[in-house]
């Protein structure tokens, strides 16, 4: 696990940080919002320990920018102004959670750990086939590690059938997964999405199973 503080208090930065590397997390630590927002930049955090009052921008701008940037690493806030409209508003640019200062050492490392957990809760949820990922809840597909753009129903059929690996599905459960009920289905329409899903990734990757439906191997 891999963590940013940014702190421009240096005694208090020296604790957190003694704090966190007990706890055995990496720790890189900026003392401002620029190489705090250059570090995030350029390396994957697991979490971001940020302070409001830093010394060339305020921290709910880091916030914000990193966010603004795509950047979906959770962020515990420590302040000192401890007021609810700091509160609101930091939880508006996107903080995870807050910790007013002076604080207890255990209890940002309990926050922490929470945090953590509650992330790869989140991550849990993407599902994985050999090179393709899935994340249901952007509704993203990465493939080798580069995003492919997947129309909603292609999406849905690839979603279908990866989280039912070594099953074949028939064609009506495939359409049920992939339309609305009711909804007109042109006879051969899976059978499109499934052309158009072996191109984009591989040939092999969904076996046809004539007269039956389509089945993708357990990876
Ligand atoms: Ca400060």
């Amino acid at each position: 696990m891999r963590l940013l503080l940014v702190e421009d208090d240096a005694m208090l930065g020296r604790g957190v940080l003694a704090g966190l590397k007990k706890q055995g997390y990496s720790v890189d630590w900026m003392s401002a919002g620029q190489s705090a927002l250059q570090c995030l930049d350029e390396e994957e955090y697991d979490l971001v320990v940020l302070d409001l009052g830093l010394p060339d921008m305020d921290g709910t701008d880091v916030l914000k920018l990193m966010r603004k940037a795509g950047c979906t690493t959770p962020v515990i806030i420590l302040t000192a102004r401890d007021s609810i409209a700091d509160r609101v508003g930091g939880l508006d640019h996107g903080a995870d959670d807050y910790l007013a200062k002076p604080f207890d050492s255990d209890e940002l490392m309990a926050r922490i750990r929470a945090l953590l957990r509650r992330r790869s809760g989140r991550a849990d949820r993407t599902i994985l086939y050999r090179d393709i990922v899935l994340y249901p809840d952007a509704m993203r597909v990465t493939y080798h590690g580069a995003d492919v753009t997947l129309p909603r129903r292609e999406y849905m059929l690839l979603q279908e059938l990866l989280t039912n690996t070594g099953r074949v599905l028939t064609r009506d459960q495939l359409e049920q997964a992939v339309y609305d009920m009711g909804q007109d289905v042109a006879s051969n329409a899976i059978e499109v999405h499934v052309h158009h899903l072996r191109k984009k990734f591989s040939n092999d990757l969904i076996r046809t199973i004539r007269g039956v439906g389509y089945l993708v191997e357990k990876a």
